[in-house]
Formats: structure tokens, sequence, C-alpha cells
């Protein structure tokens, strides 16, 4: 059994991992109940986000409290049966993101975003998949002066402190890189260094794809229980009883289901989205990733045809899902780029992001049981962490020195 690494859950987070270990020269079984790359790591923008160095804190403003609760807006949306389910931890999110301690956060997040694009290229190039990535930045569109004034004092800040680079550009400049924008917007910043991808799980199942020929092994199964057997772990799916030395807890937002029984009491949560795929009428391209950032949606120009993802809604996971933020996200897009067609998906497709009240994940060893391994909670950004996770986490194990300081993202820490 030596060196045998049982890696559960089969999105980026899992797949980045389970390739590190396959290339440090581990035995690795990736199990998912699905193909890789076909739950969250699919539904997502596919934006590689190397600006994102300031993980989003919750409203803390009254304004924007008073504006969120009538709940029409865009960005945000809650049930109350999802803020009850979540208290605790949103209650905990909410002290997070005080401006001190967002301030005390910032350069611990940073410490992983900054080695995001770096990373990906290492697994893009193993793959063969270049052809997935657009280098050539993303739009963030302000409405208002005021906004995007404020938006470009951080970005100069993120400049100086972490690397990422950006262009300020006026209303005119905004129509030089997107002329079939209606007139309006005052403006945006242009992320310079971030990446996207055209097709996010079909970049999943490439890094899959690579892992195998590392000579790592996929099992298409249901997990269905994890216990310590011996001096490893033993699985249980629908496709048997798979034993290791380590296991790896990478299921996404579904990460939490396993820990209580574990005797865990993480303080996940999720914020669910949406997508849905439209047409862009003849002649009327959208060239780049745009975020409307005043009203909070993002149009991706992807392969399956012009992406539009919603912000967040504080739902159950397993809730049934909601109209109401995606048509007001999409009346918006209507608005402000004219040239978006028909609705291409039958179904709007419907995803949970996988969060913490600290903005961070979870990386690193379980606290009290040797052998178990944990990388879940990357929020808004896992598919762009996936990478790194994977490098770190495999570090780790290895028991080398990690490239980053792991202590932040300590499960212990809370
Ligand atoms: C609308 C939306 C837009 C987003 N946009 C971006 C973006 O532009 N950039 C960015 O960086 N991030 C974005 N994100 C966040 C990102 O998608 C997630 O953080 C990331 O995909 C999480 O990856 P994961 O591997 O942890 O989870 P997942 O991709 O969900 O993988 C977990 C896996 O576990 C498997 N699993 C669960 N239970 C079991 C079981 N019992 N047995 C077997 N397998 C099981 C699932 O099938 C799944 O494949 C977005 C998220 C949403 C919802």
């Amino acid at each position: 059994m030596s060196r045998e690494t049982i890696v559960l859950g089969a999105g980026m987070i899992g797949v980045s991992i389970a390739w590190h270990l396959a290339r440090r020269g581990r035995s690795v079984l990736l199990v998912d109940r699905q193909r890789p790359g076909r739950e969250t790591s699919f539904g997502n923008g596919g934006l590689i986000q190397r600006e994102a160095v300031r993980p989003y804190p919750f409203p803390r403003e009254l304004s924007k409290l008073l504006d969120v609760l009538p709940n029409r807006r865009a960005d945000i949306r809650y049930s109350l049966r999802g803020m009850v389910k979540a208290a605790g931890p949103l209650f905990a999110y909410w002290r997070h993101s005080a401006p001190r301690q967002h301030a005390r956060i910032i350069p611990e997040y940073a410490s992983l975003i900054t080695l995001c694009t770096q990373e990906h290229a290492e697994m893009f190039t193993a793959a063969g998949a270049e052809d997935l990535i657009k280098k050539q930045g993303w739009l963030e569109v302000y409405r208002s002066r005021a906004g995007l004034d404020a938006r470009a004092a951080e970005a100069q800040d993120a400049a100086e402190r972490f690397g990422v680079t950006h262009e300020l550009l006026d209303a005119a400049g905004l129509r030089d890189r997107e002329p079939q924008l209606a007139d309006g917007p005052a403006g945006a910043i242009h992320w310079t260094n971030a990446w996207g991808a055209v097709d996010p799980g079909a970049l999943v199942a490439a890094y899959a794809e690579a892992f195998e020929r590392e000579g790592g092994r996929f099992l298409q199964a249901e997990v269905s229980g994890m216990r310590q057997a011996g001096q490893g772990w033993r699985v249980d799916t629908d496709a048997g009883v798979h034993e290791a030395q380590e296991i790896v807890v990478a299921l996404g937002p579904w990460a939490g289901d396993w820990l209580k029984p574990l005797g865990y009491r993480l303080p996940a949560f999720v914020k669910r989205g949406y997508h849905m795929h439209y047409g862009a009428e003849a002649g009327r391209r959208l060239h780049h990733w745009l975020l409307d950032a005043e009203v909070g949606y993002i149009l991706a120009p992807m392969r399956a045809g012009i992406r539009l993802t919603t912000g967040a809604e504080l739902e159950p996971r397993d809730a049934p899902p909601r109209s109401g933020q995606l048509d007001a996200a999409e009346a918006e897009a209507r608005r402000l780029y004219p040239g978006l067609g028909e609705r291409l998906d039958p179904e709007p497709w419907k995803g949970a992001r996988p969060c913490l009240p600290d903005m961070k994940p979870v990386i690193g060893p379980a606290p009290r049981h040797d052998g178990l391994w944990f990388a879940f909670g990357h929020g808004h950004q896992g598919f762009t962490l996936g990478p790194v996770t994977g490098r770190v986490l495999a570090e780790m194990m290895e028991g080398e020195e990690p490239v980053v300081d792991m202590t932040p993202f300590r499960a212990d820490r809370f």
C-alpha cells in the first residue's frame, strides 16, 4: 500500500492535486461519481483571476444591506431558509469582512492568487490544452464614475503590492475594446494579466487526461463512506471498496457532508450561482469576458455561446432552482449589450460555490487523523486556484517546504 493515495472529487481542485501527486511518483486513484469537471468546475465563469487578490467581503455598509433586503438585485439573492440554515457561518463571514480583518486576509489570499497563472500554464502545457485559454485579460465595467474611481484605487494598490496589471479605461477606451456595448458606462478596469478558459469543463477534463498519462487512475463511482482501516484508509463506493495509505477530500460543496461523521465541524456554506448560454446577433460579437460590476453578473464569450454567470444566491445547496436572479441579470445584460441573442440551453445550469467564512480555502492535513488531507472551500476562485492548490498540497504531503506559507489555510484555524 506504500504511497497509495485516493483523491475524492474530480473537480478543478481534486484533478489538480491528483496530477501533482502522480507527477511526484505516487500511485493515485481519483474518484468521482461523474466524469472529471462536470459539477461546479464545469459551470463557472472560466476566469483565471490573477487580479483577485481581495476576496469578496460580505456587504457591510447599511446602504448596501438595505438595497439587498427587497431581494431584487442581480448580484445577491437569498431565502429566509438559506439565511437561517447558514446563519452561523454567515455571521462569521460578516465579522471577517470588517475592514481591519479583511485587510489582514488580503495578503494571505494573494499569496495563492499570485501563482495562479504560472501554475495553470504548467498544467495546460502538460495537457496540451493551450487552445482552451485566452490571455487577453477581462473587463470590469463600471456604470458610475464613483464606482470606477474607487476600483481604480484598489487596482493601483493591487499593482504595487501584488503585481496585478491593469489599464484604466474611460468610456471611449471601453468602446474601443467592446464597440457593441451601449453608451452609458463610465469606463472599465481592463485586468490585463488575468486569463479565461473558453470551456472550463473541457480544461478540467484535459487536466484529468494528463493525470492519467502520468500513470494515475480515474474511477467513476459514488463514494458512500470513508474510515480509518489499519495504517491507512478505506473508501466505500458503489464500485467496490478501495484502500490507500492517504486520502484527500476535494469534494467542493459536498465536502461538508463528510466532515461531520469524522468529527469536524467546519463552518462551510455555499453561495449558489447559475449560468445560461446565449447567441450573439450577427456582426455584434463580444470580444472579452466582462463583469457588469455594479449590477453583478459576468458575460463570457465561450465555445458554447456567450455564458452569463450570476452572482451569489444564499440558498441551501440542494433547494430547487429559482429563476429570478438569472432573469434580472439577463434583463440588465440586454441593456448593456444589445447584441445578446437568444437563450441556447433548455434549462439554466445551477451550481454552488463552496465557501468558508474567512474567505480562504482549507488546504492541509486534517487536525486529528493521520493520512487525511483537506482541500476545499475555494469560494469564488476555485477554478483559478486549482493548480496552485494541487502544488502546495502535494508539497505538504511529500514533506517538502510549500512554496507558500500554509498556516492561514489550516483546518484548525476554526
Ligand atoms: C456561477 C459560478 C461562477 C464561477 N466563476 C468562477 C470563475 O470565473 N473563476 C473561478 O476561479 N471560480 C469561479 N467559480 C468558483 C469555482 O467554480 C469553484 O470554486 C470550483 O469549481 C470548486 O472546485 P472543486 O473541485 O472544489 O468542486 P467541484 O468542481 O464541485 O468538484 C467536486 C466533485 O466532487 C464530486 N462528488 C461530490 N460528492 C461525491 C460523492 N459522494 N461521490 C463521488 N463524487 C462526489 C462531484 O461530482 C464533483 O465533481 C464560480 C462558481 C459559480 C457557481
